[in-house]
């Protein structure tokens, strides 16, 4: 089974020595949709995969570090980074130039992350990440899966972040927790009803 959660974010770039013209010389914007797909092996005390409200944290803050924001490459020559950075407050600098593909490749990089370092304790059953789609425009998408990681070597070092936007998340610790290792532990659930598991035979 697949779940999917959507998001959003008002992004601006830069797309360097793409073929369209307007694309690799000019700042633009897109109103981006991402979709989030998550998959287990089975289903949660609540009849679910994930319950929708958990991605509410780390994952939709992620995501949402780069709305109204100016998504930075770190090849850019270094005056219009410091420019850039001095004009504007909310910025992610990252290892990749900003297209749709790397965009969703970045995003399943560290939203695997994110899964990989949350406690769930609901009964779910080893939620995965099933792929990130992030649509450019109301036509266009880029979708990446775990076997497409392998097209850049990301670590979470390489992705920075404005003051601006940190001050923002609901947690401020967030990226950090998650460059150290530590664990997002989910709220345990009292439950009331117990759905009896089925024995595999
Ligand atoms: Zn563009």
């Amino acid at each position: 089974m697949i779940i999917r959660k959507k998001f959003g974010f008002e992004g601006a770039h830069i797309v360097r020595d793409c073929s369209s013209d307007r694309c690799r010389h000019s700042i633009h914007g897109h109103s981006y949709i991402v979709e989030v797909f998550f998959t287990s092996n089975g289903l949660d005390n609540g009849g679910m995969v994930m319950d929708f409200g958990l991605m509410k944290g780390p994952i939709k803050n992620f995501i949402d570090s780069f709305d109204h924001a100016y998504s930075l490459w770190n090849k850019e020559e270094q005056e219009f980074k410091e420019f850039m950075k001095k004009q504007s407050e909310r910025w992610v600098e990252m290892p990749v130039s900003p297209s749709a593909e790397m965009y969703s490749l970045m995003f399943f990089f560290v939203i695997d992350k994110i899964i990989s370092q949350t406690v769930f304790n609901n009964g779910e059953k080893q939620v995965r990440l099933r792929s990130v789609r992030v649509h450019e425009t109301a036509s266009g998408y880029a979708e990446s899966f775990a076997e497409d990681l392998t097209y850049w070597n990301f670590t979470l070092g390489d992705i920075i972040f404005s003051d601006k936007v940190v001050s923002e998340w609901k947690d401020s610790q967030m990226y950090e927790k998650l460059k150290r290792g530590d664990f997002f532990i989910n709220p345990k659930v009292e439950l009331k009803y117990h759905q009896d598991e089925h024995d595999n035979h």
